[in-house]
Parts: C-alpha cells; structure tokens; sequence
C-alpha cells in the first residue's frame, strides 16, 4: 500500500535492526485518514470473504482495527492484556510472550463476545513472529470459531511469524512488508 509505505519510510524510526518505531502515525499519535484508508485496504484484499467480527489486541491494534470493522460493518473486539490474572471462568486466556517488551502477556477475551461459527478477521499493528497473531488465533479456535483471514499493518517479513502463519495455513495480507532494516534504513520487499 503506496500511502502506508510513504508514510513509513517519511516518519518512521529505525530503532535497530529489529524494530521500527512508529509512535507519530499509529502506535502513540495517530493519522485517521491514513487508519481508514488501511481499514478500507484490508477489506478489498478481503473482498467475497464474509467476517462477523474483527479481532485485535490493545492498544496499538485497535486504531486500524476499528475502521476495518466500521467498513465491514461488523463489531470489533479487542484482546485485553494483563501482565498476571487468577483465572476466571467467563473469560478465554491465552499467554502471549513479547519479543519487543520481553514480558508474557496474559491476552483475555470474554467468552460472551464470540460465539462457535463465527467467522473472525484478526488485525494487528505489526507482525514480527507471530505469537500475539498465533494467540488470538488459539482464542477464536477454541471458542469454536473460525479465523477467516489475517490482516496486517507492517510485517517485519525478516521475522519468522507471517511464514509460521502461512504454513499454519492462515491467509495473511499484509499491507507493508519490510525486508531489513539494516543500516538504519527501511527497506521494503
Ligand atoms: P509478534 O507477536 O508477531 O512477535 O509481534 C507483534 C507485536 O509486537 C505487535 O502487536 C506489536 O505491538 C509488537 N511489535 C513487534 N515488532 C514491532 C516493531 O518493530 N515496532 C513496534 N512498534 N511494535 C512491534
């Protein structure tokens, strides 16, 4: 996606080899337009597929999440994080390790927001092994629903997550796929 792209290698900040920061247009502040055009984006390279619902983890997800769902025309939900949780009943639990924060995350989505049958779009801000996708993926599945596509922001394509999900056999779409990183540079596939 040009736009995405352009705004990417404009302002954002390569942190290290690893890590882009983005935090001026979709992980602190915010560019709307730029959110709904992503939305809209996801839902054409999604298009003869139908979705009940859309699925992301706070917070940095939920911003091209909603305008993904505001264009279907679904809910959105999005997995809540807590760092240590005495398990509830009502609740689905899945642990989730951070590469960039190094810490488990405990993700919890109630059990009365989805349902078996359903079919789920998960969306994420950036994709870099997959653990945060692959767990709310374990989610959907468990509560006898289905994940009916994977949409993401920025894939990190040096990192092994969107190949783990293609051999999983999720349809992942990505909207900007980076190659390296390396010399403090942006360098898209
Ligand atoms: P994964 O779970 O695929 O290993 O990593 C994805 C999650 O980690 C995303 O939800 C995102 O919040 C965070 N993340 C991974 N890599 C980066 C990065 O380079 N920059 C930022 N800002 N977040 C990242």
């Amino acid at each position: 996606m040009k736009a995405l792209q352009d705004k990417i290698r404009q302002d954002g900040i390569v942190l290290n080899e690893k890590v882009l920061k983005v935090d001026s247009f979709l992980n602190h502040m915010v560019d709307p337009q730029l959110m709904l055009e992503v939305g809209q984006e996801f839902v054409k390279r999604f298009e003869g597929l139908t979705f009940d619902k859309v699925l992301t983890l706070e917070s940095s997800g939920i911003a091209p999440a909603i305008m993904t769902a505001l264009t279907l025309q679904v809910p959105l939900i999005f997995a809540r994080k807590h760092k240590s949780l005495t398990l509830q009943d009502d609740l689905y639990v899945e642990t989730v390790y951070s590469f960039t924060k190094q810490v488990h995350n405990e993700i919890t989505i109630a059990r009365k927001f989805l349902a078996p049958g359903e079919r789920v779009l998960i969306i994420d801000d950036f994709l870099a092994y997959g653990e945060a996708t692959f767990g709310m993926a374990r989610i959907i599945e468990s509560a006898g629903a289905t994940v009916s596509g994977i949409g993401i922001v920025i894939e990190k394509s040096f990192q092994e997550g969107a190949l783990k999900l293609k051999d999983a056999g999720y349809r992942v779409e990505s909207l900007a796929r980076i190659g390296s990183l390396a010399g403090e540079k942006v360098t898209f596939l």
